[in-house]
């Protein structure tokens, strides 16, 4: 493991669960990021780890940041940044909420209906708005697809009809999906963001900025694509759809930016068998489904477990592991062929790797009387 995380474990001795988070990695990301894509503005996914010292970093890095509520907004103007660097890419907002927003000086906005543009012309007018189409989600481990986004043919009805209601058409976004190692996925959106702009252009509406969103992967279990890598495809696919008549663009990291950052230790509670001749052990860790885990849902995202007990050669069994709470959905992985050490014992840590996106803020505000993640940065 990361030294400086394993010597925090060692020397701190946290309860069990906790996150522990190396704020160096965060900052290497952000910087692989943009070495990656150095014409692109990085707006952080806040919603991936909204801690305070991830914040403060990035904005002194010079991140701007991706919100989806007035909350999160106020957390980003705490942590220094000013509104000129918030989107709130939200296709999905409260009217007072955006009029909140615009109060505090919020001038980009997302929207992805009739509806949801009005409101904001309504609460924030003058603004930026960006149109977001549709994906397939294909390739990715936790697709975003469906929920959010219109076809491309309303995209380009509603950014026309934008210039009559008071608001600035300013471009697109999609999101391939979280999790998305398939480089292709980028390139097909593109293909159809570059037909919005072309389309729309000869209708006498130049919009100027495609939002890429997110989808940079985190490495579980296999392997994943560089940052590097995913540059130089978008890069390259930029460059084919629109030549020298390059937009101005923004991507929005989340997991990419702090998933590999974190650690979250736990210890083994229970180990046991449903009856003599059982072939498969369950092991029972004090964090689970409710505890910050609800990325194992479907057991979507597969993340690396490690112990004490895993040197090389090491004999291990088949094994279903569970949370600790009265709740049969509480489980994380039976389907996934996870197999754990023999010698692991009740009291054990376990290491959930590559735990820093989308753990803490998805842990329940106590279910069972269980308390939420713990968290350290360091
Ligand atoms: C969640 C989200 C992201 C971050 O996605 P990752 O795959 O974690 O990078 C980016 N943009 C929007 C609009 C989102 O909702």
């Amino acid at each position: 493991m990361n030294t400086k995380i394993a010597a925090f474990l060692r020397d701190s001795r946290p309860a069990t669960p906790c996150l522990v988070m190396d704020l160096d990695i965060v900052a290497d990301n952000f910087c692989a990021l943009r070495a990656a894509l150095p014409d692109t503005r990085i707006f952080y996914a806040v919603k991936a780890n909204p801690a305070p010292a991830i914040l403060k970093l990035l904005v002194a890095a010079g991140s701007s940041f991706d919100c989806a509520s007035i909350p999160e907004i106020d957390m980003v103007l705490a942590a220094g940044a000013t509104p000129d660097r918030i989107s709130f890419g939200n296709t999905i907002k409260k009217e007072s909420d955006v009029a909140a927003a615009f109060e505090r000086g919020v001038r980009l906005y997302a929207f992805d209906s009739e509806a949801e543009l009005d409101k904001v012309a309504r609460a924030a007018p003058g603004s930026r708005v960006f149109c977001r189409i549709l994906t397939s989600g294909e390739g990715a481990e936790w697709p975003l697809s469906r929920k959010f986004g219109c076809e491309p043919e309303m995209a380009k009805e509603l950014l026309l009809a934008a210039r009559f209601k008071g608001v600035e058409p300013y471009g697109v976004s999609f999101h391939v999906g979280s999790q998305q190692r398939d480089l292709e996925q980028y390139d097909r959106a593109l293909a159809e963001v570059a037909d919005i702009f072309h389309d729309l252009a000869g209708k006498g509406l130049e919009l100027k900025m495609v939002n890429l969103g997110g989808g940079f992967a985190t490495k579980y279990m296999v392997d994943i694509p560089t940052a590097e890598q995913y540059g130089q495809a978008i890069r390259d696919s930029l460059l084919k759809h629109f030549g020298n008549r390059m937009p101005e663009t923004i991507i929005e990291p989340g997991r990419g930016m702090v998933g590999n950052a974190g650690v979250i230790q736990s210890e083994v509670v229970l180990i046991s068998k449903k009856s003599a001749n059982d072939n498969r052990s369950w092991v029972y860790l004090d964090i689970g489904k409710f505890g910050g885990l609800a990325e194992t849902m479907d057991e979507a995202i597969k993340y690396p477990l490690v112990t004490e007990h895993d040197a090389e050669g090491a004999e291990s069994e088949p094994v279903i592991i569970a949370g600790p709470t009265c709740d049969s959905a509480d489980i994380l992985y039976d389907k996934a062929d996870y197999r754990l050490p023999t010698a692991l014992r009740i009291g054990d840590k376990v290491e959930i790797r590559a735990a820093g996106a989308y753990t803490t803020t998805y842990a329940s505000n106590g279910f069972n009387g269980f308390a939420p993640l713990t968290e350290y940065y360091i």
